[in-house]
């Protein structure tokens, strides 16, 4: 098998960091970067790959192998998955929850139509994390299963900030409670509202002549992504922000605590400190555009999620190996 053909489809945050995923994997190359930017305005991530207008995508069909899509989940992504899932084999990282449903049936009928194989809202959360917790609830039926988030900046939350009208630039941290934590850890499984398990944090830079009660107004009411928290927004200058919120961490953990048959408690942790957010959810679609290729190479074609791929597909080492060295 020769090295698969990895292209990138949007170059934001996660588009560099899948180029920096794939320099790290030796059964994979960089074909090319597309960007709905002029590319001449835009770093190449190495001197020997293209950057390339998005309007060329499908005449690089035959010399990709996966096109991995790092668009916003807005606005980008509801778009795109279903249209260059119709042409090429793809993966993403979907992250708009209560939308996935949707955007698997959208993305899958097109993949199918097309012979392509789609993994879809891949990265941490939805990703590792709902692996945990389908692990989690699989192992001990009996229990409850707790995720918290941070403290860290979420793409996601950031991506629909900046796009509130009047909003010129800005992030959003993620605060787990204390107190919440430590009450799941000791497993007397509380019974938490959303709004008691996290805060969220926007720091906002305004367009000139914006209304801040208005953008302020607009943040807390956004279903999906802030109605449902304890908001703050906060207005800050352009300088702050380049100053103190440049840098990309996050993480947190999925916590399963139950009851086993015998009448014994078990507390189970998966824990993410993540130094680059977009870094790690690169990492993780990286692996994933392995498993999607190997996939399309079987004929199973249509959309699939981290739910439904066997994790030996995700390794560039052969089965039996991994058989021998892991289990
Ligand atoms: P960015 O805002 O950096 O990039 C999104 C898109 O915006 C890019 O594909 C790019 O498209 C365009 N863009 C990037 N920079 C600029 C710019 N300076 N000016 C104009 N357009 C620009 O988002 P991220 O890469 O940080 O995140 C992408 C998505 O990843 C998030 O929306 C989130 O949903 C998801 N995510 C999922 C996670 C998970 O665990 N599942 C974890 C983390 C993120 P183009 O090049 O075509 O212009």
């Amino acid at each position: 098998m020769g090295q698969r053909r990895i292209a990138i489809a949007g170059y934001g945050n996660l588009g560099r960091g899948v180029a920096a995923a794939v320099g790290q994997n030796a059964d994979m190359t960089l074909h090319a970067v597309f960007t709905r930017r002029d590319p001449s305005t835009i770093d190449p991530p190495t001197p020997q790959t293209p950057v390339l207008p998005w309007d060329e995508l499908l005449d690089h069909r035959d010399e990709v192998d996966v096109l991995v899509l790092c668009g916003g989940s807005k606005d980008d992504l509801p778009q795109q998955g279903p249209e260059l899932a119709a042409h090429f084999t793809t993966v993403d990282s979907f992250d708009t929850h209560a939308r996935i449903p949707e955007y698997v049936a959208a993305v899958d009928a097109a993949a199918r139509a097309g012979g392509n194989t789609s993994i879809v809202a891949v990265g941490w959360d939805p990703g590792m994390f709902s692996l945990n917790r389908l692990l989690g609830e699989a192992l001990l039926p009996e229990g409850g299963t707790y995720t918290f988030w941070g403290p860290g900046l979420s793409q996601g939350h950031s991506d629909a900030l900046r796009r509130v009208p009047g909003v010129a630039a800005g992030v959003q941290y993620t605060v787990p409670s204390p107190a919440a934590i430590d009450a799941v850890r000791s497993g007397s499984r509380p019974e938490l509202t959303t709004r008691e398990k996290h805060t969220r944090e926007c720091y906002v830079v305004l367009e000139d002549g914006a209304d801040a009660a208005e953008v302020e107004r607009a943040v807390v009411t956004m279903p999906h992504y802030f109605a449902d928290y304890d908001t703050t927004v906060t207005v800050i200058s352009a300088e702050e922000l380049a100053r103190e919120h440049a840098d990309m961490p996050h993480g947190g953990f999925v916590i399963r605590s139950g009851t086993t048959g015998g009448g014994h408690d078990q507390v189970v942790e998966y824990r993410l400190q993540l130094g680059s957010n977009p870094e790690f959810t690169a990492s993780v679609l990286v692996a994933y555009a392995r498993a999607a290729a190997r996939l399309n190479e079987r004929g199973e074609t249509g959309a699939l999620t981290v739910l439904d791929v066997a994790p030996s597909l995700l390794s560039p080492k052969p089965v039996d190996q991994l058989r021998a060295e892991l289990l």
